[in-house]
């Protein structure tokens, strides 16, 4: 695996292999690598020759400086796991290297959507979380770029803004590809957050996908929206301590909530804090 820190490194390589007619594929990252960030490098892997990831915690998305100050870092033990899962060329930007001069603008804007649930919880996060994909995006001018279903309103508003972004075929097209929510043995989804709960704290943190399956039994037993979001809620009524912020049902190609009588798979949507860390889930359920 190739380490590169400039631009005009990334400029380099990628040209290189796509004069050649071979396909590149892009993982961006905050670094503190787990499993459901190699999971990503694998899909990365079966669609492209060349695979990029990058690791930077982009200042313009945290809504809290300290927030920003707590994020886990750690390199060298991502570089590792990296090198080991495949991946071809890893992008280790600095911040000046990422908006020049100290140019701090905000190129692109969430709308909305951008302002809901996530949005509403952390104002600016997602118009900050656009600015910086879209320039990863100039520069690493990927075919292909994965991002986890785990950040679902994300991932969403990354589609959004790819398919504004093209709405002649100006832009050489990206192709967004979604990977799964890795869970570990008890269904918490991974997150680089994780590493800052307890013990204790690790088990609270199961609120969240206990409702979700909660929710997703309901659904089943034909008690539909209502009876899933009961279902789900009545398990954060039992675990005060797993404080809610939102739990929703939106239609996954709008995210906007669904509308009485939906049938087909919607998503619920879940936040919620745990001590002092901020855990989000979802999972589809089909109504
Ligand atoms: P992050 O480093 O948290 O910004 O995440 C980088 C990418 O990894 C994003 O596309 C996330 O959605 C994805 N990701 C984070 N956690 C998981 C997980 N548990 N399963 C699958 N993808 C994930």
């Amino acid at each position: 695996m190739k380490v590169v820190r400039t631009v005009a490194d990334v400029a380099l390589v990628v040209s290189r292999t796509k004069i050649s007619g071979k396909k590149v594929a892009f993982v961006p990252t905050m670094g503190s690598i787990h499993q459901g960030h190699l999971s990503l490098v694998e899909i990365a892997k079966k669609q492209a020759d060349l695979v990029v990831a990058s690791i930077f915690v982009n200042p313009l998305q945290f809504t809290s400086s300290a927030d920003f100050e707590l994020y886990p870092r750690s390199e060298d033990a991502d570089a590792k796991a990296l090198a080991k899962a495949g991946v071809d060329l890893l992008f280790l930007p600095t911040v000046d290297e990422i908006y020049p001069d100290g140019n701090f603008e905000i190129t692109q804007t969430a709308g909305q959507i951008g302002k809901v649930y996530e949005g509403e919880a952390r104002p600016g996060h997602f118009d900050g979380m656009l600015t910086v994909v879209s320039r990863l995006f100039d520069i690493v001018q990927p075919d292909y770029a994965v991002f986890g279903a785990k950040d679902a309103q994300q991932l969403f508003l990354i589609r959004q803004m790819v398919k504004g972004q093209n709405p002649l075929g100006v832009r050489d097209p990206i192709e967004i590809i979604e990977g799964p929510t890795i869970r570990d043995s008890k269904g918490l989804a991974l997150s680089s957050r994780n590493n800052r709960l307890s013990k204790s704290q690790l088990g609270l943190a199961l609120t969240l996908s206990e409702a979700l399956a909660e929710a997703s039994l309901a659904a089943k037993r034909g008690g539909g929206a209502p009876g899933a979001y009961f279902s789900a809620s009545s398990v954060f009524t039992l675990a005060p301590e797993a404080k809610l912020d939102y739990l929703a049902l939106v239609n996954p190609a709008s995210f906007e909530p669904i509308e009485e009588g939906f049938t087909g798979q919607a998503l619920m949507i879940v936040a919620a804090t745990v001590g002092d860390v901020r855990l989000i889930d979802n999972g589809l359920i089909t109504f």
